[in-house]
């Protein structure tokens, strides 16, 4: 009775910090490397170049990176009126809001999705990324659910969304396995909007059950993956089995401790299981890399607009020397 007493005061004493739990389990060895940042960009130059297989694992950091902030600036000017009715405080917070009718949700989403959806063009970051991996067999999994790699003109067959998309909509409840597209729906909607609700004969219903339509995105367990889903479930699975042979280099973007067991920690294991496979993790905060993986993880804690535009030019200079070689 004593000893289970004192256990017990000792682990009251003990405070867990949830991002350290995440953290410390899967890579005890986690380190921010001390390489300068011009030796770093060098390395992970080169092993682009050589690559035979690139797998980008994008997560938020890539998107807001680009220019799509859900907070400050942007989110004011965009939603004033929303922040004014209902003291939003930014657009990740906002999806969770408990609007009381079906008008001010879908005035809610009709907006997300038109600004960080359907309006934004293909932007400069996603462009440029095209340009680094378009000539190699690459293949994207990401989180992001704003179509920003579509629009920069990666492949369809070639992009694994996991989390869905802003521009698809589904039974709230899930009660049949297909999704639908709403971006021109989302476009009507965001012109007949007034005081931050739609129109009562716009609010979508779900054709098999009568009940309410939700966004396609995994934030429940009435998430539908439907077939395009399990289409790029399996692109995935078949191009996870060609990276194993020949060189393959995992290029993660902004990925963090939100839903580390889609990209992070799936990749760090591929680079423990596979000697052919390096790992290049850009991220501005959290670029901590397992120090076991010795030259075969690069860690490049930088804005990824400057981490990814030097690399770029990196690659551009080794292929010119390559050229004056030959
Ligand atoms: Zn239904």
């Amino acid at each position: 009775m004593e000893i289970r007493k004192h256990l017990h005061i000792v682990r009251r004493q003990k405070k867990v910090d949830w991002t350290q739990f995440l953290c410390g389990i899967p890579a005890r060895d986690y380190i921010f490397q001390k390489e300068p940042y011009e030796e770093q960009i060098t390395q992970a130059s080169a092993y682009l170049k050589e690559a035979d297989h690139v797998l980008i694992g994008a997560g938020a950091g890539l998107s807001a990176a680009a220019g799509l902030t859900y907070s400050g600036k942007r989110f004011q000017e965009n939603f004033s009126d929303f922040i004014k009715k209902y003291g939003l405080q930014d657009m990740y917070s906002a999806g969770f809001y408990p609007f009381q009718t079906e008008e001010e949700r879908c005035g809610y989403w009709c907006r997300h999705s038109y600004v960080n959806r359907i309006k934004p063009p293909a932007l400069l970051l996603y462009q440029q990324l095209f340009d680094l991996v378009k000539e190699k067999d690459y293949f994207v999994l990401t989180t992001n659910v704003d179509h920003q790699f579509q629009k920069a003109g990666f492949s369809e067959e070639r992009i694994f969304a996991t989390q869905g998309d802003y521009g698809r909509i589904q039974c709230m409840k899930g009660c049949h396995p297909r999704t639908y597209d709403a971006v021109s729906m989302f476009a009507q909607m965001v012109q007949a909007e007034k005081d931050c609700k739609i129109p009562s004969y716009m609010v979508p219903k779900c054709p098999v059950c009568g009940g309410p339509m939700a966004m396609n995105l995994r934030c429940d367990q009435y998430f539908v993956e439907d077939e395009q889903w399990n289409e790029a479930a399996e692109n995935y699975g078949k191009y996870l089995k060609q990276l194993k042979k020949g060189k393959a280099v995992l290029l993660e973007l902004g990925v963090g401790f939100n839903t580390p067991s889609i990209i992070r920690f799936p990749f760090e294991k591929m680079v423990r299981e596979h000697k052919n496979t390096e790992l290049i993790r850009l991220n501005r905060d959290e670029a901590v890399i397992p120090e076991s993986f010795g030259e075969r993880g690069i860690g490049i804690n930088r804005d990824l607009c400057d981490s990814l535009r030097d690399i770029t030019i990196e690659i551009k200079k080794i292929s010119a020397d390559h050229l004056q070689d030959s």
